[in-house]
């Protein structure tokens, strides 16, 4: 019998700003990092987790000015408490899988085997069953498109849409203090490319561009925050392995 766990989440405080909240009682490989910065006139919430236990409520003692909810992409340990926000905004490419809680594109479909029951060390309630996970579906999303623009009053995002690992992954920008938050497109450790909807071609242009962006504070979907000597790694990195297949006359 796993024990029941509440609060489900811990919240990491960074800066006075900036807070990393995450769901330490599931599995460390796939644990996704939820951003909330907090602005002048709005807060930005980046990533909602798994949506086995309600967010709202626990970010509520953080919360005092509207906030704005992005995704950085449709897949279930980033969207998974989306629908409990009013604002909530996701690329337009996943836009309508958000909306109807599409579980192929979201992977939470049991037959993916995505979310298995070993993936909890304990459990958001009584009964929970990692069987019976769903995303709930967002019907009031709004779609994003690339070079929209997230504005906190004090400070704005840049949406830079930025396919490969899905067609529908985004990345903030803020030019200003150069940071990056870059959901599951870049962090340190085994980047993905062969889920329901990667593209490897999409992947390395993707990664052509993230070699020409200016930050020093890249805070990822997963894993620990780099700076930009170990993001220029990780891109070359993946370059490297990927690019030779495709390429036969650059062998
Ligand atoms: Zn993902
Ligand atoms: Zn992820």
């Amino acid at each position: 019998m796993k024990a029941v766990q509440q609060p489900w989440y811990e919240t990491q405080r960074i800066r006075d700003d900036l807070y990393c909240i995450t769901e330490p009682f599931y599995c460390w490989e796939n644990r996704a990092n939820l951003w909330l910065i907090k602005g002048r006139d709005a807060d930005l919430l980046i990533d909602t987790g798994l949506g086995v236990s309600s967010l709202k409520l626990y970010l509520a003692k953080l919360l005092d000015k509207p906030l704005k909810v992005v995704a950085s992409h449709v897949h279930f340990d980033h969207s998974g408490s989306c629908h409990e926000f009013e604002q909530v905004f996701i690329h337009q490419n996943e836009h309508r899988a958000l909306c109807t809680g599409d579980p192929q594109l979201i992977l939470s479909a049991p037959e993916l085997g995505f979310v298995p029951e070993r993936d909890f060390d304990a459990i958001p309630y009584q009964g929970f069953s990692a069987s019976d996970y769903e995303v709930r579906a967002c019907p009031h999303a709004q779609a994003l498109a690339h070079g929209d623009v997230i504005d906190l009053g004090d400070r704005a995002f840049e949406v830079m849409h930025l396919p490969g690992h899905s067609s529908g992954s985004i990345g903030l920008y803020n030019a200003r203090r150069q940071q990056f938050f870059s959901g599951d497109v870049v962090y340190d450790g085994q980047l993905l490319d062969d889920l329901e909807d990667s593209v490897v071609e999409d992947y390395l242009v993707t990664m052509e561009q993230l070699l020409q962006l200016k930050t020093d504070e890249v805070r990822p979907g997963h894993y620990r925050s780099f700076d930009r000597r170990r993001l220029t790694e990780l891109v070359r990195q993946y370059i490297d392995t990927r690019k030779a297949p495709l390429c036969p006359s650059e062998k």
